[in-house]
């Protein structure tokens, strides 16, 4: 029987921020799968920033999203009908196919998940890319040493929060920074130590330097712009900056404004390294085998906002760029 399967493909290039102009929801029907494939009915698919940097003509460090094709990023599903002998209807899988209530792949295309007794969705979250993120981005690429004072950025959102937990599980003071009460009562409900709401202060750096007198040893950089010269202003001599996203500039026409006060890293010797979680993978397996025995032991709590069905997926990405998420922004498609 024929699977008909909705999918959002990219209609136009934004400008500035995206607007449901930009997409177009098409349906398809998917032929019984050819041999060595599965057909897949996806359940959950997420919407995370750096799609928006695909969205643009121009080669980032992933190619353009192609006008008229499906749209594509992180998928969890379930094999509905399998040709290929490693598979059978009913396995979770997860893949790179969302943006669409189904697909046929070849097997060798998805992944078989195993859960580890976690929900599907944690892997589009907290125990996926985004987790992943944060641990190699708080571990690796800051090298977090004793006594640390960690300033992190979109603090409660789907990296932040995982961020914020595993620099307090190894015994460091962290200052988070976050929009709206909600994600303030959340943050210390995590146990952050110093909480901002950016949105509510009138000097982000001010707000920074008094949380942190003494300066921060490392800043967990989500958002760029302001937070970015916070911190350059807040830095101890010798600070560390993991660069992982800024947010704040993925919608901006002319992104290269420019950073006031870049001339704290020479003055204070600073180390900024921007890094991506794809040159990290060899610790998917360290991370997940941490990531469990934290959860089993209650020590990692984490927050989901869910949007559901297909044709939501264009808002819920839009509620990215206005802080309209808290934890991982997810959409589940059944
Ligand atoms: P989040 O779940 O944190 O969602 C985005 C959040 O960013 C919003 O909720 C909002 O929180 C904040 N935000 C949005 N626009 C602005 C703005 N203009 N100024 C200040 N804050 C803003 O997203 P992710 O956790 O998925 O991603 C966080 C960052 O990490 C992004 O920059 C992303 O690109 C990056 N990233 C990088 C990876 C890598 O490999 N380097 C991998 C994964 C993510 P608030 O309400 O607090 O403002």
């Amino acid at each position: 029987m024929t699977f008909i399967s909705r999918e959002l493909r990219l209609k136009s290039q934004p400008t500035g921020m995206p607007t449901a102009d930009n997409f177009e929801l098409v349906s398809v029907g998917l032929p019984d799968p050819a041999p060595g494939e599965v057909q897949v009915r996806n359940l959950w698919m997420t919407v995370d920033p750096y799609m928006r940097v695909r969205m643009n003509e121009a080669r980032s460090y992933m190619p353009p999203f192609q006008i008229g094709e499906a749209m594509q990023g992180g998928a969890i599903g379930e094999v509905v009908v399998s040709n290929a002998p490693n598979l059978k209807a009913g396995d979770l899988v997860t893949s790179f196919l969302g943006w669409r209530e189904g697909f046929n792949a070849p097997a060798d295309g998805v992944a078989k998940l195993d859960t580890h007794g976690l929900p599907p969705q944690a892997f589009l979250g907290v125990a996926g890319m985004p987790g992943l993120t944060a641990y190699a981005g708080l571990l690796r690429v800051a090298a977090l040493k004793p006594g640390d004072v960690v300033f992190v950025s979109a603090a409660a959102g789907a990296v932040g929060q995982v961020v914020c937990q595993i620099a307090k599980l190894k015994g460091h003071t962290v200052i988070g920074s976050a929009g709206g009460a909600e994600k303030v009562a959340f943050l210390k409900e995590i146990g952050v130590d110093h909480v901002i709401d950016y949105k509510a202060v009138p000097n982000l750096a001010e707000a920074l330097i008094a949380a942190a007198p003494d300066g921060i040893d490392v800043y967990f950089e989500n958002v760029g712009g302001e937070h970015l010269e916070a911190a350059l202003a807040a830095a101890k001599p010798f600070a560390r900056f993991a660069l992982c996203g800024m947010i704040s500039q993925y919608n901006a026409i002319d992104a290269g404004a420019g950073t006031r006060g870049l001339i704290q890293v020479v003055a204070k010797s600073l180390r900024l390294e921007g890094f991506l979680v794809r040159h990290h993978a060899d610790l998917q397996p360290v991370f997940i085998k941490e990531l469990s025995d934290w959860v089993g032991e209650g020590k990692i709590k984490w927050r989901e906002t869910v949007e559901y069905g297909i044709e939501s997926a264009p808002s819920a990405f839009f509620k990215l760029f206005k802080g309209e998420n808290l934890g991982k922004m997810l959409v589940k498609l059944t």
